[in-house]
């Protein structure tokens, strides 16, 4: 396929999506070269950038296990089954995701799986990658992109056959594509943010709460979450306003920081030795929503991951869905080999409505997982749910299922979900006539 000169593609970005995709187009027998801004992780050690573990659920699953890397990730992973919900008064509550022993979340390192598909995609044989390579620009045109290497100054320009952008929520790909006709783009950033603090094991390397959960601190305008790491440790992320009485900013040294702690998440703070610190020296980041669109220009430039539709983090899909687009559009490439741009528009049109779809399922489980959880209203529905699903697994399927252990297409599941409710409601208002009609039957 390659008339032009350099590789048939490169993908910028060597994060999550990007060494993954390198991975499919290498197998499908393309040439690929792949540059990364950062050091090689293998290297370094990785542990840059964003959240320390993420949840695996069956999109990711799905997509790995398509290049035979599922049952190596689920080795380094540790299963959770459901929520644990922590009080303030320190009552623990715990909440199945589904109803079959398969229904599980899996917690997994970043740096380790990042580490893990770089290594498949090297081990591909037609995949170079160069790190410590910064892409500035590129021309839409040509495909010829302006990078910086290492801490030198000097720009240089390289010949890059078709872009994969995968340079994930902050783009420079996409970047590029802002200035181009018809080109929609929209950024949302929650007033939240994030820090990452940690509970390390216990003195014998145990962990010292429950370790096949979720666990979920909910506190109204606020929430902590604690992921299990195989170590023991559990890596916990504080969301909080960013600015306000009660938020980052009103915290500033450790003696408020323990103070504040101790009120709200008292059952956790003795398993944080080292939460002033961490509280103080650890960023504090910002949560952004990206929608865009086209994610292509012609044949020579393609999105994907957070490059085309970063969401926020909690339905614990974000990375899901950047795994998914990979089979997706490897296929479209492999489908129209001599029409690239058709190609692309193919996966875009497949794609984004689904990716808008998560853009607000993110959110909307945002407010659920602070506000509502811990509410007895709640529970009672996720437990008539369950019970739902029980008896009817064919007709009645969680919405959380649907997303977390199904391959349903995320619009596809919430239409169903919304179809279900409807169903439920009116048999439940119908119901209650049934009770109320009788009940003045027998009393007439
Ligand atoms: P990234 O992982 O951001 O990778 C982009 C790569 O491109 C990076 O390596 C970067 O260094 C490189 N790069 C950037 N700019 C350039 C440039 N100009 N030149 C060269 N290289 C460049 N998702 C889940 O599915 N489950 C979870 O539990 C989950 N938890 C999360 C928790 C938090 C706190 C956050 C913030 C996100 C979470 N996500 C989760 C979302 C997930 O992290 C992202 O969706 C995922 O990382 C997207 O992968 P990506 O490869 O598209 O982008």
């Amino acid at each position: 396929m390659n008339t032009r000169s350099g590789p048939d593609f490169t993908v910028v970005g060597a994060g999550l999506a990007g060494s993954l995709m390198a991975c499919y187009l290498a197998r499908a027998g393309y040439q690929v070269h792949v540059l990364e801004r950062r050091s090689d992780p293998r290297l370094t050690g990785g542990g840059e950038g964003r959240s320390i573990n993420l949840a695996i659920s069956a999109r990711g699953l799905d997509a790995l296990d398509q290049v035979g890397l599922k049952e190596q990730v689920l080795s380094m992973a540790v299963p959770m089954r459901g929520r644990m919900m922590h009080s303030e008064d320190g009552r623990l509550t715990f909440q199945r995701y589904g109803t079959r022993e398969t229904d599980v979340i899996n917690s997994v390192s970043r740096a380790g799986l990042n580490t893990l598909l770089l290594d498949a995609a090297g081990a591909a044989g037609n995949v170079t990658m160069e790190f410590d390579t910064r892409v500035l620009d590129v021309d839409p045109e040509s495909g010829v992109l302006d990078v910086v290497v290492g801490e030198s100054q000097a720009v240089t320009s390289r010949e890059a056959g078709v872009v994969v952008g995968a340079d994930g929520a902050f783009s420079s790909i996409r970047t590029r594509l802002h200035r181009l006709d018809r080109f929609d783009y929209r950024q949302d950033y929650l007033e939240y943010g994030y820090k990452e603090l940690s509970i390390p094991a216990g003195g014998s390397g145990e962990f010292q709460m429950e370790p096949n959960a979720l666990h979920i601190w909910p506190r109204g305008g606020a929430m902590m979450i604690g992921l299990p790491n195989p170590d023991g440790s559990f890596t916990c992320t504080l969301f909080w306003p960013l600015d306000g009485p009660l938020s980052f900013s009103a915290l500033k040294s450790a003696t408020n920081v323990r103070e504040f702690f101790s009120t709200h998440y008292a059952d956790a703070v003795p398993h944080m030795p080292r939460l002033g610190f961490e509280y103080l020296e650890n960023a504090t980041s910002s949560l952004v929503t990206v929608r865009c669109g086209p994610w292509s220009h012609e044949d020579r430039i393609v999105l994907i991951g957070d490059a085309a539709h970063a969401v926020v983090p909690f339905y614990g899909q974000g990375a899901n869905a950047a795994f998914a687009d990979c089979p997706v559009l490897t296929r479209c490439i492999e489908s129209h080999r001599g029409d690239l741009a058709r190609a692309f528009h193919e996966y875009y049109v497949g794609r984004k409505r689904h990716l808008d779809v998560l853009a607000e399922l993110a959110i909307a489980n945002f407010v659920e997982m602070r506000d509502h959880v811990s509410s007895p209203m709640f529970r009672g529905k996720k437990r008539l749910e369950r019970i739902l699903h029980r008896v009817f697994p064919a007709w009645f399927v969680p919405l959380y299922s649907m997303v977390s252990f199904s391959l349903v297409p995320y619009g596809d599941a919430v239409r169903r979900a919304w179809r279900q409710q409807l169903v439920v409601r009116t048999l439940g208002v119908g119901l209650l006539l049934v009770i109320l009609a009788g009940a003045m039957w027998l009393w007439s």
